[in-house]
Parts: structure tokens; sequence; C-alpha cells
């Protein structure tokens, strides 16, 4: 049975990032009474215990025996950089070498603490103005690497965790599976209740209704960033597989099973998506939905070609479409910007610590 648990550089099976069931199967594999998984799993998920060592009301023995088989971490940080308003970029390495990276954001006016994790390594979308799409799509991660980040970041810095945001790398809804069972283990093991966690697509129809499906009480959010078809098929190229109208019913959908308020982002690039006309379009395209509206400045990113692609609107121009597109009674707000002096924010991720060292 050890054979289908992952392992991590050591070569040791890792059991961070597991549910209760499956640190059970491990320990009953190794002839071990059921509570001892108990102990493990509130050693790993409450206390942030990095090693076997720390379970002191595990016996020498017993440490000394799941030791020489298993190991806590699945993940390494290989690199950390720490923005100077205190937002954490982590770069980790997967067991096969692969990169991602993850981001702890702490908001100045909140005592909350977010993560943001990544889905993928690399991402198959491919819009044009986000640096994660230039890397392409490599894989996809498994549920226990995408919690292992968020428990990584808690043994590293210390602090609990409040929410979560699928908003690093990757699209989150081109690995649906993997993603709702990360849900489940952060909900039921890491004790984060599924309202303080934000799913991010692009527009993958068939994953929004999956998710729906599954009918959590987390919050989606749909990366829109156009009204029109002919703008948005430009800079997000999957409206050519999934129609902004298909998309709109999806998450209308959505809404009707789930209750849960969306939240539109909108990414705003200078002179293509920042008209008047778009915003008032953007109004009257929501009205009927239940959503938040959250406008985010062009985080500059490069494209192979090392251009900086587009502009990002000055103040008066982010303002002006706040005002209009919030006409149609929605809430908007202009995301507050994190980590952008270590390329850690919305769209930046791109491992580019690991590609600049190995140029
Ligand atoms: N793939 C998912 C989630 C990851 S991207 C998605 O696209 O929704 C998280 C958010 O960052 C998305 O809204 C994305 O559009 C936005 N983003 C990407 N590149 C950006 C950039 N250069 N500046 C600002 N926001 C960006
Ligand atoms: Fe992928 Fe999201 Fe980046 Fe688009 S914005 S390339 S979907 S990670």
């Amino acid at each position: 049975m050890f054979d289908t648990m992952a392992k991590n550089a050591a070569g040791k099976i890792a059991l961070s990032g597991l549910n209760l069931a499956q640190i059970t199967d491990f320990v009953k594999g190794l002839g071990l009474p059921a509570f001892r998984a108990k102990q493990i799993h509130s050693w790993i998920y409450a206390k942030y215990a990095a090693s076997f060592d720390e379970m002191t009301d595990l016996s020498v023995e017993l440490r000394e025996k799941l030791k020489q088989v298993a190991d806590v971490p699945l993940l390494t940080i290989s690199h950390l950089e720490v923005s100077k308003d205190g937002t954490r970029k982590y770069l980790f390495s997967l067991p096969d070498g692969q990169i991602v990276e993850s981001v702890l954001i702490a908001f100045e006016d909140r005592p909350t603490l977010s993560v943001c994790l990544s889905s993928q390594v690399g991402c198959a979308v491919g819009c044009t103005f986000c640096a994660t799409g230039y890397l392409g799509f490599k894989r996809n991660l498994t549920a226990q690497e995408i919690v292992d980040q968020l428990m990584a970041i808690q043994r590293e810095s210390g602090h609990r965790v409040s929410n979560i945001i699928y908003m690093g790398q990757g699209e989150p809804l081109l690995n649906t599976d993997n993603v709702i069972e990360s849900i489940e283990t952060i909900n039921l093991s890491a004790g984060i209740g599924a309202r303080h966690i934000t799913v991010s697509t692009s527009g993958i129809v068939p994953g929004i209704n999956q998710l729906a499906a599954a009918n959590l009480p987390i919050t989606l959010a749909l990366s829109l960033h156009a009204p029109d078809s002919t703008t948005r098929m430009e800079i997000v190229p999957i409206t050519s597989k999934y129609s902004i109208h298909a998309v709109m019913d999806a998450v209308m959908d959505y809404y009707n099973t789930t209750r849960r308020r969306v939240t539109i982002e909108y990414v705003m690039l200078e002179g293509v998506n920042d008209s008047d006309d778009q915003a008032r379009h953007l109004a009257e395209m929501l009205k009927d939905l239940h959503c938040n509206i959250n406008l985010i400045p062009f985080n500059p990113i490069r494209n192979k070609q090392g251009v900086i692609m587009y502009g990002r609107p000055d103040m008066k121009r982010q303002r002006r479409f706040a005002e209009l597109a919030g006409r149609s009674g929605k809430t908007v707000t202009i995301r507050l910007e994190r980590g952008t002096d270590i390329d850690a924010a919305c769209g930046q991720l791109a491992n580019k610590y690991l590609n600049a060292n190995s140029n």
C-alpha cells in the first residue's frame, strides 16, 4: 500500500497534506493502532510539527520506527522572499524537481492572514498579461501538494492562516478533482472553513459546473477581464472554447445552486479593456448576477521577448471605471497591491528566482 503514497525529496513517505483517513491507512500499514493516526494528524495540523521528533507523546522507539519510512513535509522550501510590505513569497520544489510558488499575504488593516495557493505547475490557458501563462503547462498538482503548500507556510512562519485563495499558478478548474479534494482536507484537517476559501477561474465551464455540484460554501471568483468577446478572446484565449455567454450562464447556475455571491475579477489594461463603454457594458451584463467586482490594476510582467506588453491605467481612469461599473449597484473594489517588489502580486508568479539562476 505504501507504493501509492507520495515520497518527498529524501525518499520518505510524506504525511503532511494527507487527511485523517489517509494517515490512518498509513499507520495501520505499519501495524499500529488507529489512535496513533489521530495523534500524528493533530501534531501536523494543530501544532505545525515539522518532524516526528516534535511528537513528544509518541515513544522514542515509535518515533524511530516512523522516521525510517516517513517524514512530515512533502515540499521543500527552496527560496523565500519577504516584501517590504510583509508579503512572503515561497518557492517550493516538488518531489519530481518541479517548482511552484505560493504567497503569504498580510494586510495592514486586517488581523487575518491569507495564503495564495498554486494548483498546477505553469498554466495552459495562456492569458497574455500573466507570467504563469508564459511558463506553459507542466503538470497538475496533487491534492496533497496543494495542502502541503499551506502547511509548509504555517510551519515556516509559525502563523495561523485564516483565508485561502486559489490564485497562485495554474487554472484550478483544469484540475478540479484535486482542488476539491484539497479544499476538503483544508477544511477538515487544517480547520479553515469553506467560507474563507476562494477559487479563481478563467472561466472553465465544466469545472464551474463540477464545483457547483460539489456545493461547497466557498467563493467562486471569475476572471472576466472584458465584457465583449473580441477583447476577451485576445487576452484570455480560452474564450474561443468557452464563450462569455456560456461562462456567464455557468456562473449564474453556480449562484442559483450555492447561493454564494461570486466575485468578478477584472485586470485593468490601459487602452485595452478600461474604456467608459466597457465599464458600462460590464455593469449591464452583471446586473442580474449577485456579485462583487474586484478591479486589479495590471502588475507589470514581461513576455518571452522581455517586453512589457501592457500599461496600467492611472488612478483617475481606475476610479472612473470603478464608478461606471458600480452603477448597477454592485460593490466595486480596486485591489490593493501586495508584494509587487518581489514579483509576488497577481500574475507575477513565474518561478523567476530559479529561472534566473538556471540561465
Ligand atoms: N488561473 C486562475 C487563477 C490564478 S490567476 C485565474 O485566471 O483566475 C489569479 C488572478 O490574477 C486572476 O484574476 C488573473 O487574471 C490575475 N492576473 C494575472 N496576471 C495578472 C497581472 N499581470 N496583473 C494583475 N493581475 C493578474
Ligand atoms: Fe492561467 Fe490564470 Fe494566468 Fe490565465 S491568468 S494564464 S488562467 S494562471
